[in-house]
């Protein structure tokens, strides 16, 4: 069994290579003309040839990669999807016409995709409807469960809110089918000429550095320091900026951390636009092999107190499998380092309805699957 697996890895990296080798030339490889080249050249975060974090990351060397099969190969963690379906609750088009006026809502739709209910409008963040987080339908991690609801269910949507473009976060087939539905897409400098190239038209795409806002009605959108970086394909990396969200209603202060490392950033952002009422952190996906631009569970509970968070929400997990724990080993960890910090968290099952004015206590529903 363990010698099939084996063969099936060193199959797959191969295939991988292939793969990329053939589509070298083609979109999923080559970055876009930026749309605002002037914008990102006087950038702050733009060294003259990429992206950069604000303090500088240790290059990866070539030996990550037999490293990172190595780990694949002989320190997976099991389960690594869970073996009995995640509850998920549907979510209706006839629930989301009744929803109370002037309320804040928010529905988790799986791993870091969000449908928010704010100043009586529907938003999304980081929207992921496909199967896989990959380049390709056909290969790629697979998504755990089904989301709550399909595209052609939501209502007309504000706005899209995207963090950066790993695929996991940006995803083609998703933009495409949303484009008609969506008035507005938000996003870090440089993520547009995707959209772009995608369909969606220039003046709906609206790109912003490091502690650029705009107003949305009663809405203030900021784009926020995260550590880490971006690309889709081979030639692309850090051609885009990442960034978290603070999302600033008439009623509520909202942190939405993207994917991130710990870094200090996380006291300044507290500092400068916190606290906040609701923080939704990465809190998945970490490795050892790469500390710095994912979150150790102990380090998403430090960050969210640096941030003065009050209620603590973690995303990037449950989904999909992208590192070595198991599916569940994020929450339990949370969990945790929460209960020992007395810090408030919320796991809600995919599609609960949670209103930011009525937070309920927490569920621990993933245990009853571990
Ligand atoms: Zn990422
Ligand atoms: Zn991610």
């Amino acid at each position: 069994m363990r010698k099939l697996k084996i063969v099936a890895y060193i199959l797959l990296g191969i295939i991988t290579l292939l793969v990329a080798a053939g589509f070298g030339a083609d979109q999923y490889i080559k970055s876009a003309e930026p749309m605002n080249r002037d914008r990102i050249l006087k950038s702050a975060q733009y060294d003259g040839e990429k992206f950069v974090n604000a303090a500088p990351m240790p290059q990866q060397g070539l030996s990550f990669f037999p490293k990172m099969i190595r780990q694949q190969m002989f320190e997976k963690m099991q389960p690594s999807a869970p073996k009995l379906p995640i509850p998920v609750q549907t979510i209706t088009p006839e629930q989301l016409a009744n929803l109370p006026a002037n309320e804040t809502i928010f529905f988790k739709l799986g791993h870091s995709s969000l449908l928010l209910w704010i100043e009586n409008e529907f938003w999304l963040i980081d929207p992921l409807f496909s199967d896989r987080a990959s380049p390709f339908s056909f290969f790629g991690p697979k998504r755990f469960h089904p989301t709550p609801l399909s595209i052609a269910d939501l209502p007309d949507i504000k706005g899209v809110i995207l963090s950066h473009n790993h695929y996991d976060h940006l995803d083609k087939a998703s933009i495409e089918a949303l484009n008609a539905k969506v008035e507005n897409f938000y996003m870090p400098l440089g993520v547009g000429a995707s959209l772009a190239q995608w369909g969606v038209s220039a003046d709906q795409i609206h790109e912003y550095d490091w502690h650029e806002s705009v107003n949305v009605g009663a809405l203030t959108l900021t784009a926020t320091p995260s550590q880490h970086f971006s690309g889709r394909g081979l030639s692309d990396r850090n051609q885009s900026l990442w960034a978290s969200w603070v999302i600033k209603s008439s009623q509520h202060n909202i942190y939405f951390s993207g994917d991130s490392g710990y870094f200090s950033g996380f006291k300044d952002i507290g500092t400068q636009y916190g606290p906040f009422d609701i923080s939704f952190m990465e809190t998945g996906a970490y490795n050892t092999l790469w500390p710095d631009v994912h979150m150790m569970p102990q380090e998403t509970v430090q960050a969210f107190i640096d941030l003065k968070g009050s209620v603590l929400v973690p995303i990037h997990n449950s989904t999909f499998d992208l590192s070595v724990h198991a599916w569940f080993d994020p929450l339990e960890q949370v969990l945790k380092y929460s209960d020992e910090q007395n810090v408030k968290l919320l796991v809600p099952e995919m599609g609960d309805p949670i209103n930011l004015n009525a937070i309920p206590e927490l569920k621990t529903w993933w245990q009853e699957l571990m």
